[in-house]
């Protein structure tokens, strides 16, 4: 019978790392350590099983010989032995709640990188640090900035030469008032918004 190749990749790059030289062991020295990367773009590879074009990577690491490794969400759903802990330390050992963790860890990542420049504007503006964090607490009760809030952060991260990527910055447009907003704006401020926007949201609201 013809293996996977996955599989097979699997079993040969975990064991060098790994105390135990049976597969299924050696899969519960592994734990995922809730450090997620996002690469952006799609052309990084599993080093577990070697799958490739992987925006995303999850460490795993080996708590026997501190080893580490960078895989896909997939490999640590589909090898249950992975050890996954929820934030209070609980070992999760069904698949729904393993992948909820996983997705939550994702997430914590993006705002994460999203916030580093807006850091960066409060650090320098302490007029705006009260605003600054007002635009942050409904991002993070929301998942997205109002775009009024937008114009504001991207027009001060731009006068202050502060890189930041608008695909980070999510915009909220659930509500008349935000989209009639849109149409009050100049051309500059819009732009900074429509950079922000989905492009399914740039499609609903052209203007
Ligand atoms: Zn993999």
């Amino acid at each position: 019978m013809r293996k996977n190749p996955w599989m097979e990749n699997s079993i040969k790059n975990l064991i060098p790392l790994s105390a135990a030289n049976d597969f299924k062991e050696a899969l519960k020295e592994w734990e995922f350590t809730g450090e997620v990367i996002d690469h952006q773009i799609a052309d990084e590879t599993c080093e577990l099983c070697e799958h490739e074009e992987l925006r995303y990577h999850f460490e795993i690491i080996n708590y026997l010989k501190l080893n580490h490794l960078w895989v896909g969400s997939s490999c640590i759903l589909r090898f249950q032995e992975i050890v996954v802990y929820d934030e209070s330390g609980m070992q999760l050992t069904d698949a729904r709640t393993r992948k909820r963790e996983l997705d939550r860890a994702l997430k914590d990542k993006q705002v994460d990188i999203a916030l580093q420049p807006l850091r960066i504007l409060w650090k320098i503006d302490r007029e705006y640090r009260k605003y600054i964090e007002m635009s942050v607490s409904h991002f993070k009760s929301k998942g997205a900035f109002t775009p009024q809030n937008l114009v504001v952060l991207c027009e001060k991260m731009h006068k202050n030469d502060i890189k930041y990527q608008p695909s980070m910055f999510p915009v909220y447009l659930r509500t008349r008032e935000c989209k009639a907003y849109l149409r009050t704006l100049k051309d500059d401020q819009l732009n900074y918004v429509l950079q922000c926007m989905s492009s399914q949201q740039r499609e609903r609201f052209a203007v």
